[in-house]
């Protein structure tokens, strides 16, 4: 499908205006995301309608702690990505050239019907970022909004202005992938820059309702140390506030980065205490076992409101409009009723054959 985002150049190329990586195409030619190329003078989408697949799990997988807590989702992604990390841990879809193996052709419409056939309380655009398929999570997030579900995006906040306000007037909550502290890193490991990152995080936080969490996948020896967690923390602190979760991951050794094991888990809780000391209320430990770093607790009165292992929430102290039962404070985000009882479960689908039955 056509696209919005391009304008012609004076020596006949076309700038794709999506992200800021610019990319500049002559007919036939495919941007660094892959998915969207110029055809007869305009920057198209090559991926509307299609995914890698679709699979319903729980919310705390996006991770998306403090949005409708226990609520299955229905995610998918589509191929490509605008940025580059070496360390990608979702690479075989994100890297993808093969374009005509996603497998799986599913309308908004049909996408929006399985979710609520399937019991999902919202859908996700998850795997791999939303931002070159926009126009696609676009459809697919008001197909949600028709049927009372929500909409999700798991990004790395690599967008322009103009894009990103669009997008996201249309998406309800969104995890952004905050990859490391430096510019340094981000050039030379993503190929983008930190401080359009930055930005995405701060338009969403003042500039709209879209719930917020932050995911910083720390990499051994990369993006691990006490000052740079101590910097991107601080950041957060100052510029956002202390109700934005943050989540620290594991890495993986995975792609084009095998040189360096996985993540300790002692590092993780390391992060998270420096976030807390920092003065971030919710700061949690991810892809690890282990109820301390993925439970959530009263920023009033400290009790345990949520206690959860990995997916899975053990224990719930909130009550239906999210406030802590001991104390009454209320906990940041979007809670409506009891928790969902979804559980850690992943369970793939097939779109066509739920929408079929
Ligand atoms: S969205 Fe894709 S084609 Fe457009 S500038 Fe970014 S990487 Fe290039």
């Amino acid at each position: 499908m056509a696209t919005r985002y391009g304008h012609e150049l004076s020596d006949g190329r076309v700038q794709c205006d999506l992200c800021p990586r610019a990319c500049k195409l002559r007919d036939g030619q495919r941007g660094l995301c892959f998915v969207r190329a110029r055809a007869d003078g305009q920057i198209v989408l090559t991926s509307y309608g299609r995914s890698s697949g679709f699979c319903v799990d729980p919310i705390e997988k996006k991770p998306l702690h403090h949005f409708l807590p226990g609520s299955a989702v229905l995610s998918f992604g589509t191929a490509g990505c605008n940025l580059a990390c070496r360390f990608c841990q979702n690479w075989d879809i994100s890297k993808s050239k093969e374009v005509d193996s996603l497998s799986e052709e599913a309308s908004p419409r049909a996408i929006a019907t399985a979710a609520k056939e399937l019991g999902a309380a919202s859908i996700a655009f998850t795997y791999n970022d939303p931002v070159p398929f926009m126009e696609f999570a676009i459809d697919c997030a008001d197909a949600a909004h028709e049927l009372g579900l929500r909409a999700v995006a798991v990004t790395a906040g690599y967008i322009c202005a103009a894009p990103r306000a669009e997008l996201y007037a249309h998406i309800d909550a969104a995890n952004v992938d905050l990859k490391a502290f430096s510019e340094g890193f981000y050039r030379r490991v993503c190929g983008a820059e930190l401080g359009a990152v930055l930005e995405t995080l701060e338009y969403l936080s003042h500039e709209t309702a879209v719930w917020l969490e932050i995911t910083n996948l720390l990499i051994p020896g990369a993006n691990d140390s006490d000052a740079e967690i101590d910097a991107l923390t601080s950041w957060v602190i100052g510029h956002l506030g202390p109700d934005v979760p943050v989540h620290f991951t594991a890495f993986h050794p995975d792609f084009k980065m095998t040189d360096r094991p996985g993540t300790p888990p002692g590092t993780l809780s390391r992060a998270r205490r420096i976030a807390l000391a920092n003065g971030v209320h919710h700061a949690y430990t991810g892809n690890v076992h282990g109820t301390e770093g993925a439970s959530t607790s009263c920023s009033g009165c400290g009790v345990r409101l949520v206690e959860r292992d990995w997916y899975e929430i053990r224990r719930y102290r909130l009550t239906d409009d999210g406030r802590c039962r001991s104390c009454g404070t209320r906990c940041p985000g979007v809670f409506e009723g009891p928790a969902g009882t979804w559980g850690p479960r992943f369970r793939p689908v097939h779109v066509p054959e739920v929408v079929a039955r």
